[in-house]
């Protein structure tokens, strides 16, 4: 008896699960049509010679609407990756050209802030790899806004190296290296947990979800690598990833 009691309590969480999912990804998909309705016309607005007063108002419209939509977007992801539903490409693709073309999308909101965003590629990079640039893309933009957005002053740097190669696979360590906030050490080791935040008042000051992290480790992870941080509270932080690529033809498609 305790047997079927058993099986069919884990065919409830199954289902319980299974509803949890789909309730999720149906919300975020109802919620983010009016959300970039309201995005798009506060722009609009804020294009139409607004006052002073106006354009604060604006502003923080902005901010507070596109803070929701990461928020929605997060989650549908991470539930998609918790579903274990996500699924990776695997295309020919210029990794150089990835690179830069994330770094060339975040230069302008380092250099509103006066930070440096330095490159430092390895010469041995290969310039065609195979895998999924999209996801790649997904995972070094998040560690980069993040440490343009937890640095004050000083430099970000993103540095790509070969960690080791043989005739058809390359592993690549990427690094994000910042000189900002750092993270205490009694955080440190949950960070990459959902909804982790390292300060309670970050969400106020610096926007964001806490999921971007945890988001970032599960991708690396399922496209079989690993990532970790180093950091220094007060002085800045390093977060590292390595993946292993096939290597690839020759580049044929361009990204993003
Ligand atoms: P979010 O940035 O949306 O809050 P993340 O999962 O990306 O969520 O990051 C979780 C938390 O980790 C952040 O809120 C912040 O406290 C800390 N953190 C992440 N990256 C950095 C960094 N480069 N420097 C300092 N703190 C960081």
């Amino acid at each position: 008896v305790a047997e079927e009691e058993l099986i069919k309590a884990k065919e409830q969480a199954e289902q319980a699960a299974v509803a949890k999912t789909q309730f999720l990804s149906t919300m975020s998909h109802e919620i983010r049509t009016p959300m970039n309705a309201v995005i798009g016309f506060t722009h609009l607005l804020i294009q139409q010679s607004p006052t002073a007063q106006q354009l604060k108002y604006l502003d923080i419209l902005k901010f507070s609407a596109e803070n929701l939509l990461v928020l929605i977007n997060d989650i549908l992801d991470f539930n998609k990756i918790e579903a274990g539903k996500v699924e990776f490409e695997n295309v020919d693709f210029n990794l150089h050209g990835l690179i830069d073309n994330i770094r060339f999308a975040l230069l302008q909101k380092a250099e509103e802030k006066g930070i440096q965003l330095k490159l430092m590629i390895d010469q041995d990079l290969p310039d065609a790899v195979i895998g999924d640039p999209v996801r790649l893309g997904q995972i070094l933009t998040n560690l980069i806004s993040n440490a343009v957005k937890f640095t004050e002053k000083g430099k970000v740097s993103i540095a790509a190296s070969v960690a080791c190669q043989d005739s058809d696979i390359i592993t690549i360590d990427f690094e994000v290296a910042d000189t900002g906030i750092g993270i205490p050490a009694d955080k440190l080791e949950y960070i990459f947990e959902s909804f982790t935040q390292a300060a309670s008042d970050t969400t106020r000051k610096f926007g964001g979800t806490g999921l971007g992290l945890a988001i970032s480790k599960r991708l690396v992870e399922l496209m079989g690598g690993s990532i970790s941080v180093r950091s220094e509270f007060g002085k800045g932080s390093v977060f590292m990833f390595s993946l292993a690529f096939k290597r690839g033809l020759k580049s044929i498609t361009r990204h993003p």
